[in-house]
């Protein structure tokens, strides 16, 4: 069975910063989980940040509050649980929340706090990235469902 290791708040899980999901309703996303393929995590709770918790964002090489609190380490950590997680359980690839500053895989909101997102990845998709991981949002599940095909033949 192909594992893939998926964004816990794409499952409805409440580990968003505001304590909501983002329950993804795709029927391939509904039917990837019936057959057990999800590995969840949420990044930023696993490197022991509380639910809820202020937003944050990337600016240059740190992930900070709107108030100017560094959240770096937490996010650096999380991310290395994922890896850690992709690793052990030989996920083929990822399927992460699009813009978030851990998961996000094509876009990132720019660090004004504004709405505004530019081209970039989050901690955790950069470090997946960084060891062989493919990433896509749940955006891109035409991509993440040709990938799947390719990684598991008949499943
Ligand atoms: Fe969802 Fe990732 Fe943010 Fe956790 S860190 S709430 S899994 S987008």
């Amino acid at each position: 069975m192909t594992k893939i290791l998926v964004s816990a708040c794409l499952l409805g899980q409440k580990v968003r910063y505001d304590s909501k999901g983002a329950l993804c309703g795709d029927e391939r996303f509904q039917k990837w989980y019936d057959e057990g393929r999800f590995m969840p995590i949420c990044p930023e709770v696993t490197g022991g940040l509380p639910t809820p918790r202020p937003p944050a964002e990337i600016r240059g090489d740190r992930v900070v509050t709107a108030a100017g609190e560094d959240f770096t380490a937490a996010f650096e950590a999380g991310a290395q649980a994922a890896l850690k997680l992709a690793q052990e359980h030989g996920v083929a690839f990822a399927i992460l929340k699009q813009n978030s500053p851990s998961c996000g895989s094509l876009h990132v909101y720019d660090g004004s706090f504004t709405g505004a997102k530019v081209a970039g990845e989050g901690r955790t998709a950069a470090l997946l990235r960084l060891h062989g991981f493919k990433v896509f949002g749940e955006d891109q599940l035409d991509e993440a469902e040709r990938e799947l095909a390719a990684s598991s033949g008949s499943g």
